[in-house]
């Protein structure tokens, strides 16, 4: 749970880091020396960067010693071509001035030109299918978008994804896990089922599948994994490939953010959250709470099938020592008001507290309802209309209210006083 408050801080460090790192290099000049104003450079394709004889007299001609990786125009103006290295010449009075120059292919702003698979993508991506062996060892790295067809999830892939070759078997895993721990179905839902794919993906069938799409992110642009009930995003820095990692060096600042092994913890986060919203509209406490709760029972009954499953349930275990508490002292007489006051306070995004005490409400139904609770509680939200068509995702008070009532009429009159005591022993523990 605390991992959530870190990785929103560490977003915004990264967009801070990326701010400097576009920042074009100065130097201070000795007073009258003819100088470069860049002896040296590392630019993106598609840069471009003016170089400047300072103090120099009569004529400055700019040539470049490899066109096809950097050119530069008669006024210095020089342009990142692709990937390789080119020196440029810069001739005057006799004398000739140097500028290295590195050219990287531009990793920095493919998060701005490919977006979310419902909305329009860049021409020319093509349909490309992959195949995955099942075997954890063969890692496939995409070279462009693709997607792969699991049995259960369609999977849409940016390029330069790192997969290891049993990741489709696993997220089915997680998905036929899910659907038996809640008691649902993903295919028994018609929501938006007339929802056609967009760009690149366009036209193909994918059916009763739920679309999952894999994003390397770079730098910005939605950096965190969210849901729909159509389909959800996931990033995972362990899905990028090596050699997108090494390039973006506010990635490697930030090592520590790249794990071993594949973050299956927020998958199954994340399509609890397109199971649930398929069937209704959850109060933020309940979504964040019950995705929280499901992805800590499907990892539970999933460790032993690999080591990728083993590492995510040991590292939540270790994760729950550093549970946050909820902001509110929680007492029987406020517990009800607080469950209510989700349509404004909880409901906000820089409130990591509802993860936390959804979770522990969770088990605290697990423990004294029985396995059916959230299948029971959505059946009876999704009679009262509460449904992501009707609702849109947004609660109003009276809406919760009625949430409310509707809770203590499913588990009891006095649940929310329970609730309370519950999670003070929790907490204490
Ligand atoms: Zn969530």
């Amino acid at each position: 749970m605390k991992k959530r408050v870190l990785s929103v801080l560490i977003c915004m460090v990264l967009v801070l880091g990326s701010i400097v790192w576009l920042t074009p290099d100065t130097s201070v000049e000795a007073a009258s020396a003819v100088k470069l104003n860049k002896k040296k450079m590392t630019m993106y394709v598609g840069d471009t960067f003016t170089l400047k004889l300072k103090n120099a007299k009569g004529d400055v001609k700019f040539s470049s010693t490899d066109k096809k990786v950097a050119k530069v125009s008669a006024k210095g103006v020089v342009t990142a071509v692709a990937e390789g290295k080119a020196t440029i010449k810069v001739k005057n009075n006799k004398k000739t001035y140097k500028c290295k120059i590195t050219v990287k292919e531009d990793n920095r702003y493919i998060a701005d030109r490919i977006q979310d698979p419902v909305n329009p993508l860049p021409e020319g991506c093509g349909i490309y299918e992959i195949k995955l062996s099942g075997k954890a060892k063969d890692h496939v790295i995409t070279d462009r978008l693709c997607y792969i067809m699991g049995e259960k999830c369609l999977i849409l892939l940016d390029k330069d994804i790192d997969l290891p070759g049993d990741f489709v078997k696993n997220v089915d895993l997680i998905m036929t896990t899910l659907e038996e721990k809640i008691g649902l179905k993903f295919s028994d839902s018609n929501l938006f089922s007339t929802w056609k794919l967009d760009g690149p993906w366009v036209g193909i069938e994918y059916g009763k599948r739920i679309p999952i799409y894999i994003n390397c992110d770079r730098v910005d642009g939605g950096y965190i994994s969210y849901a729909f009930p159509t389909y959800c995003k996931i990033l995972d820095y362990a899905l990028i490939s090596q050699k997108v990692w090494d390039s973006v060096p506010t990635y490697k600042d930030n090592a520590w953010r790249r794990s071993d092994y594949v973050n299956y913890e927020t998958i199954a986060h994340e399509l609890t959250h397109v199971l649930t919203l398929r069937y209704a509209s959850l109060s933020s406490i309940m979504t964040e709470g019950s995705a929280e709760f499901y992805a800590k029972v499907v990892l539970e009954a999933l460790q032993d099938k690999n080591t990728d499953f083993k590492k995510c349930y040991e590292h939540r275990v270790e994760m729950d020592t550093f549970i946050n508490t909820v902001e509110q002292e929680i007492k029987k007489s406020n517990m009800e008001a607080i469950f209510v006051n989700d349509y404004k306070e909880l409901s906000m995004m820089d409130r990591t507290d509802k993860y936390t005490l959804g979770c522990i409400i969770c088990d605290y139904l697990y423990e004294n309802y029985g396995a059916d609770f959230m299948k029971d509680y959505i059946n009876a939200l999704a009679k009262a209309k509460y449904t992501y068509e009707e609702t849109w995702g947004s609660l109003s008070e009276e809406n919760m209210k009625d949430q409310a009532n509707i809770f203590k009429n499913l588990f009891g009159k006095k649940v929310f006083e329970s609730i309370a005591t519950y999670y003070n022993k929790q907490v204490k523990q």
